[in-house]
């Protein structure tokens, strides 16, 4: 099945989506393991929202198998500190540690902070999401010449990656690309 080369949704040959040629985003590439599908959205929903860690293995394998090269830098999407308080643990992060450890790339959970908490995406139009999620990030640091990668448990429209895309690169990165294990594909 091909992919679009940069967001990854599914199209019926290789190239670009209409999306990505009508709007770049800000980020280079997606790699995602899978679609969000069953039976990965319920073993993805029970590791975040009932703390099924153990998980977290399985789906970061499923991940790092689809992995070709090797990143300087890997940050976890960052969750605002309410979130996080809410939820006890960043499901992002502990994707990206063992993505780290089998790609032998660092994980700096500090470079990227959420500085303020945002409407869930999902329940926003496609449209409005870009301007909820714009200006929510601070990247800490100078990232010049990297190629950062980005782990995310799941992507659907991509509008927080791009933000968070445009947020490293104003940060010097040279690359972003995102690691997903699901892509939510629109009917
Ligand atoms: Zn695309």
């Amino acid at each position: 099945m091909a992919v679009c080369r940069s967001c990854a949704h599914p199209l019926p040959e290789p190239g670009l989506c209409g999306r990505c040629i009508a709007d770049p985003p800000h980020y280079d590439q997606v790699i995602a393991a899978c679609r969000y599908a069953y039976p990965l959205d319920t073993l993805i929903q029970s590791y975040k929202y009932r703390g099924r860690l153990a998980a977290a293995s399985t789906l970061a394998a499923l991940l790092a198998g689809r992995i070709r090269s090797r990143p300087d830098l890997i940050v976890p999407m960052p969750l605002a500190a309410q979130r996080l308080r809410e939820r006890g643990f960043n499901q992002a992060l502990e994707l990206a540690r063992i993505i780290g450890r089998q790609l032998n790339a660092p994980v700096d959970a500090g470079l990227c902070i959420k500085s303020r908490d945002t409407a869930p995406q999902t329940r926003l139009p496609w449209k409005a999401r870009r301007k909820n999620i714009r200006g929510a990030f601070v990247v800490l640091g100078s990232l010049e010449g990297c190629h950062v990668a980005v782990v995310d448990d799941v992507l659907t429209t991509g509008a927080t990656l791009s933000e968070l895309a445009r947020n490293l690169k104003r940060a010097g990165a040279a690359r972003v690309t995102g690691y997903v294990v699901a892509r939510t594909v629109s009917r």
